[in-house]
């Protein structure tokens, strides 16, 4: 069965901003979920305006993976569903990619527990995101570097815990580093941070961004593992009696 993928995307910058209306003309949800669909993925989109966000119980209980875009509007996504997203994570193993300015999103900081503050610059300087993991299976098929010619900087510190695997570290132009390939197990669930992603750049039709997003999805998606009883247990064996 095809892994099952909601593509939720905040899409505010795309009516209001004609620069990146040029770019995404219909949403950058629609060019991510163009690229995973040709993955062979089944993918669905939600916006924040839709009810609920797009994201009703049915909707989380038939994803394997959501990926997440916002920036504008974190405060506008309903604690409600934020409670849901991250039960369906921690509890149901929902993967969950967290997109560039969704560093600061209500879900992800919930699972990081951290400010998951930065330092950012608008300038259009150049990014080199570096391969730190060649093995790792998010890393499938890219070359050692990807170069992205204009992008907002974002630079360390980046105040989240130390991911549980750096699969990719970025160099910009200006002189910053920063972690732009995080994974994190929570709960059931795989996480994974990717920084790239500004609306006002092409970032989301570059090949090798969309690879990385491919690879992520096949990556967060639950891996079948055991189901876990927590709370009082019996012994497996008999036990030496007192
Ligand atoms: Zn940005």
């Amino acid at each position: 069965m095809a892994i099952r993928v909601t593509v939720w995307n905040e899409f505010l910058h795309e009516k209001r901003n004609p620069r990146v209306q040029a770019i995404y003309p219909e949403g950058m949800h629609v060019v991510i979920a163009g690229a995973l669909r040709q993955a062979g993925y089944e993918v669905r989109t939600a916006t924040l305006e839709e009810p609920e966000h797009g994201l009703t119980d049915e909707v989380l209980g038939a994803t394997d993976v959501l990926t997440w875009w916002g920036h504008l509007a974190h405060d506008r996504v309903g604690d409600d569903v934020v409670a849901r997203v991250h039960r369906r994570v921690i509890e149901g193993g929902m993967g969950l990619i967290v997109l560039h300015s969704g560093h600061y999103s209500k879900i992800f900081r919930r699972l990081m527990g951290t400010s998951c503050s930065l330092k950012w610059r608008e300038a259009g300087e150049k990014e080199r995101v570096w391969v730190l993991e060649p093995g790792h299976p998010i890393a499938r098929g890219l070359p050692e570097s990807i170069e992205l010619p204009h992008v907002e900087m974002y630079g360390e510190r980046f105040d989240i815990p130390a991911p549980d695997t750096l699969v990719f570290c970025s160099w910009f132009q200006g002189g910053e580093i920063f972690r732009s390939g995080c994974c994190f197990h929570r709960g059931q669930g795989k996480i994974f941070y990717f920084r790239p992603g500004h609306e006002t750049f092409p970032i989301y039709h570059q090949a090798e961004v969309q690879r990385v997003l491919v690879n992520a999805v096949a990556w967060a998606a639950p891996s079948g593992g055991p189901v876990v009883h927590f709370g009082h247990k019996q012994p497996l064996e008999p036990l030496p009696s007192a």
